[in-house]
C-alpha cells in the first residue's frame, strides 16, 4: 500500500497529510523549505504567491467520506474556504512540473490569457499547490456539473441542442482542420474536434457528452487501487471470503470519483438562482440557491429592483 491514501468504500480511517494555505515570497522561501515552491513560482514567473501546502502539518487526515466531494469542492469560492477544505482533506495531489510540464506552462502562458495552461498536468504527490491552481480545478468542477446539468436538461426537453452551443461550449477558429473546443467564458476544455465534424447535426451534443465523459473518466476513474482483505467466514469451501477496497493515493481522484459516481447515479443537478452566482450545486428539499449568501444576495437584489421600480 502506499503511504498516503483515501479510502473510497470503505468506512476506515484515511491516511493523509492536511494542507493550509499560505503566502510564499522571498523572504521565507527559505524558511519554510517548501519542496517544489521555487519551481512553481519561475513556471508562473512570480516572486511571491499563495500556496496549499502541507508544510506546517502537524496532523494527519483520518476519517474522510468522499460522498458529495465533488459538491464540496465545486462551491469553494475564496482563499478561506479553500483553506478550511485543504485542511480537512490535504491536497489536491498535482505534481510539481517537470521540464516537460515546466515547458508546456511557459508556452502555455503565452498562449492562453487565462489558467488554460494547467490542463492536464500529471497527478502526484507534492509539497504545495498554487492557490491559482487550486481556483483552475474548481472552476473545472463547476463547468463539468453545468455541463452535466445541461446534458440532463436537453435530454428531459427542457433545454434545446443548440443551447449548447450558446450557452456552454465554442468553437474556436480551425487551425489546419482542427478546431479548439472552448468553454462559454472563454478558457479551453482541453479539446480539439475535426472542422468536418462540427459540421455535423449532432456535433455539438456528441461533443459535449464526449468533453463530460472523458474529463471524468481520465482522472476519476484512473489509478484506482485495491486492497484486498481476507474475512473468516468458517463456511466452505474456503472457510473465509475475501473483500476488495478501493482507495487513491490522491484527493483530486476522489473529487473525480465522486462526479463520476453522481453521473452513473443519474443524481439530478440544480443551478443556483441568484444571478451573480449561478453555481451548480445538490438540491435539499425545495433550496433554491446554493448557500446562505447567495438566498441573502438574491433577497438583496429583489429588494433593491423593487425599491428602483
Ligand atoms: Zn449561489
Amino acid at each position: 500500500m502506499e503511504m498516503f491514501y483515501y479510502w473510497l468504500n470503505r468506512k476506515e480511517v484515511s491516511c493523509f497529510p492536511t494542507a493550509s494555505v499560505l503566502e510564499v515570497n522571498e523572504n521565507n522561501l527559505e524558511e519554510f523549505k517548501i519542496e517544489g515552491a521555487k519551481v512553481w513560482l519561475d513556471c508562473l514567473g512570480k516572486n511571491t504567491g499563495k500556496f496549499v501546502s502541507v508544510v506546517s502539518w502537524k496532523t494527519m487526515g483520518g476519517t474522510f467520506n468522499p460522498e458529495g466531494l465533488a459538491w464540496d469542492f465545486s462551491k469553494l469560492k475564496n482563499e478561506k474556504e479553500i483553506n478550511e477544505f485543504a485542511n480537512r482533506y490535504g491536497l489536491l495531489g498535482i505534481s510539481t512540473p517537470g521540464q516537460a510540464e515546466i515547458n508546456k506552462i511557459k508556452i502555455g502562458k503565452d498562449l492562453y490569457s487565462d489558467a488554460s495552461y494547467f490542463i492536464d498536468l500529471p497527478i502526484g504527490h507534492s509539497n504545495c499547490e498554487p492557490i491559482e491552481l487550486w481556483f483552475f480545478h474548481i472552476k473545472q468542477m463547476q463547468k463539468l456539473l453545468k455541463l452535466y446539468q445541461a446534458l440532463i436538461k436537453i435530454h428531459k426537453g427542457e433545454m434545446q441542442e443548440s443551447e449548447i452551443e450558446d450557452n456552454l461550449l465554442a468553437v474556436k477558429e480551425s487551425i489546419r482542420g482542427n478546431c479548439q473546443i472552448l468553454w462559454w467564458d472563454g478558457s479551453w476544455t482541453g479539446f480539439t474536434a475535426a472542422e468536418d465534424e462540427m459540421e455535423k447535426e449532432e456535433g455539438f451534443l456528441k461533443l459535449a457528452q464526449g468533453i463530460l465523459a472523458l474529463k471524468v473518466n481520465s482522472i476519476g476513474n484512473q489509478d484506482i487501487k485495491r486492497a484486498p482483505e481476507t474475512i473468516v467466514t468458517g463456511k466452505s469451501p474456503l472457510g473465509f471470503t475475501i473483500k476488495e477496497w478501493d482507495y487513491t493515493p490522491h484527493l483530486i481522484r476522489a473529487i473525480y470519483r465522486d462526479l463520476w459516481q453522481q453521473i452513473a447515479n443519474n443524481e439530478p443537478v440544480h443551478i443556483c438562482e441568484n444571478q451573480n452566482c449561478k453555481l451548480p450545486f445538490k438540491k435539499v428539499k425545495r433550496q433554491k440557491y446554493c448557500s446562505n449568501a447567495c438566498k441573502q444576495e438574491a433577497y438583496r437584489i429583489r429588494k433593491a429592483s423593487q425599491t428602483n421600480s
